[in-house]
C-alpha cells in the first residue's frame, strides 16, 4: 500500500486508466446522488418517530403481558380457593357426622378416639380458612394492580395510536424524498454515455458504493490515504476528463 511517499523509488503514473475520456463531472454528480440515496435508505429505517413508537408499542405489549400474568395468578388463586371450600364442606359434612355418633357412644375409649378425631378436623379446618384468607387477600391485591396497570395500558395505548400517526407521517416525508432522489438519478444516470455509466456502476458495486471522489487536502476521499506528490503532479497534468483512478483504492479521481 502506498502511502504519501514521494521518493525516488516511486513509480510514476502510468498514464490514462481507460483509453476514452469520461465526464467525471457526471459521473460524480450520480455518485452524490447514490450516496444520498444510501444515507437516506438508511435513514429512513431509524426516524424517531419509529424509535419513539416502537418504545410505546413495546411498552404496552409488556403492561399486557404483566396483566395476564396477574389474571393467571388470581384466576389460579381462585381455583385453590374453590378446592378449599369444597374440602371445608366435606370437613364440616365429616364433623357433623361425627358429633352425631358421639351422642351414641357409650365406651369411653371410643368417645377419645372420635373427639381426637375432631380435633384434628377442625385444624384441619382452620387451616383451610387460613389459606383462604390469604388468597382472598392477594386476589384482592391483585384486583388493585391490574386496575393501576389497565390504567396505565390506556394511557399508552392513546399515546401509542398518536405515535403510529406521528410515524405514518414521518414514513411517508422519508418516502416521498427518497423518491425524488430517486427520480433524479434517474435523470443523472441516463444523462451519462452507458459505457460511463457501466464503468461507474462496476466500481460502485466492487468499492462498496463509492466508485468516484474527490482529492481534497492531498488525500483521497475515498480511502482517505494520501496521494503522493509525484503522482499528485502526475494527476495534474492529465486534462480534466482523463480518468485517473487512486493508487490506493483505484476509486476514480474527480479534481
Ligand atoms: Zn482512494
Amino acid at each position: 500500500m502506498r502511502h504519501g511517499t514521494n521518493g525516488p523509488t516511486e513509480p510514476p503514473l502510468t498514464g490514462p486508466l481507460y483509453s476514452r475520456l469520461m465526464d467525471l463531472g457526471a459521473m460524480n454528480d450520480l455518485q452524490s446522488i447514490d450516496t444520498a440515496i444510501e444515507q437516506a435508505t438508511h435513514a429512513r429505517t431509524r426516524l424517531p418517530e419509529i424509535v419513539e413508537h416502537d418504545a410505546v408499542v413495546a411498552e404496552r405489549e409488556a403492561l399486557d403481558v404483566h396483566i395476564q400474568r396477574v389474571r393467571r395468578a388470581q384466576q389460579s388463586a381462585q381455583n385453590e380457593l374453590d378446592r378449599l371450600e369444597r374440602e371445608s364442606a366435606e370437613i364440616d359434612a365429616h364433623r357433623s357426622r361425627l358429633e352425631k355418633q358421639l351422642k351414641t357412644i357409650i365406651s369411653p375409649r371410643e368417645a377419645e378416639a372420635l373427639q381426637h378425631e375432631m380435633q384434628v378436623l377442625a385444624a384441619n379446618r382452620n387451616e383451610l380458612d387460613d389459606r383462604g384468607i390469604e388468597l382472598l387477600e392477594g386476589s384482592s391485591a391483585a384486583d388493585d394492580e391490574i386496575v393501576g396497570l389497565e390504567s396505565r395500558a390506556e394511557r399508552t395505548r392513546a399515546s401509542e395510536a398518536s405515535l403510529a400517526e406521528r410515524r405514518r407521517m414521518a414514513e411517508e416525508r422519508a418516502d416521498s424524498e427518497l423518491g425524488s432522489l430517486e427520480n433524479r438519478r434517474r435523470d443523472a444516470a441516463a444523462a451519462l454515455d452507458p459505457t460511463d455509466l457501466a464503468v461507474y456502476e462496476r466500481l460502485r458495486k466492487a468499492l462498496g458504493g463509492i466508485a468516484v471522489c474527490r482529492i481534497e487536502h492531498g488525500a483521497c476521499t475515498g480511502c482517505r490515504m494520501e496521494i503522493s506528490i509525484a503522482e499528485l503532479d502526475s494527476i495534474k497534468r492529465q486534462s480534466a476528463e482523463v480518468a485517473v483512478e487512486c493508487p490506493n483504492c483505484t476509486r476514480l479521481l474527480v479534481r
